[in-house]
Parts: C-alpha cells; sequence; structure tokens
C-alpha cells in the first residue's frame, strides 16, 4: 500500500523509489504524540488506532532529527527519541501546489 505523508500540504508518496523516508507518529510517548499531532494540525484526541497507518515523511526533520545520519550508508536512519516534524521544513512542492 503507497502511503502518503501526513503533513498538512505534502504531496510526499511512500513509493519504492521515494527519496523520503517515512515515520510512524510516536504512540508511545503521549506527550510528544500531543506535539507531532498539533504539528500535523489533528485533533489530539485522534485515538491511536486510527493513527497507525499514518506516515510523516522525512523531508521535515533535519538531519539533527536523526541519529547517525551520514554514517550509515544503507539508509537505516531512525529519529531520535523526542525528534519532531518541523513546520520550517515544508518541503516546495507544497508551493508548487498552488501555481
Ligand atoms: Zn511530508
Amino acid at each position: 500500500m503507497v502511503c502518503c505523508c501526513a503533513f498538512p500540504g505534502c504531496a510526499n508518496r511512500a513509493y519504492s523509489w521515494s527519496p523520503y523516508r517515512f515515520h510512524r507518529i510516536p504512540l508511545a510517548d503521549l506527550n510528544l504524540r500531543m506535539l507531532w499531532l498539533s504539528v500535523l494540525r489533528m485533533d489530539v484526541n485522534t485515538p491511536p488506532a486510527a493513527m497507525k497507518h499514518l506516515r510523516v515523511c522525512s523531508a521535515h526533520f533535519t538531519d539533527d532529527d536523526y541519529i547517525g545520519k551520514g554514517e550509515n550508508k544503507r539508509g537505516q536512519l531512525h529519529l531520535k527519541d523526542h525528534a519532531v516534524p518541523s513546520f520550517s521544513l515544508v518541503n516546495f512542492t507544497f508551493f508548487t501546489f498552488f501555481y
């Protein structure tokens, strides 16, 4: 199943050739989950079961959000425990959408 990024305005999809990584919404940490939901402009009362299929692509994270980026050539990037998607990193597909 091809899923798309849950970030508002982002059109990136999880195709096998996509240069982006896709990350699940953290369900275990309630505070962190609330932060993600507010960034994604989703209802903070969204049940976890409804978030299982949502993904956020790597366009919304910086190198600092990853453990060992650049050291692992196999692309197995892992987000740090407290990484949160950033508003400031909306990629240009968001803007081209309007032109
Ligand atoms: Zn995205």
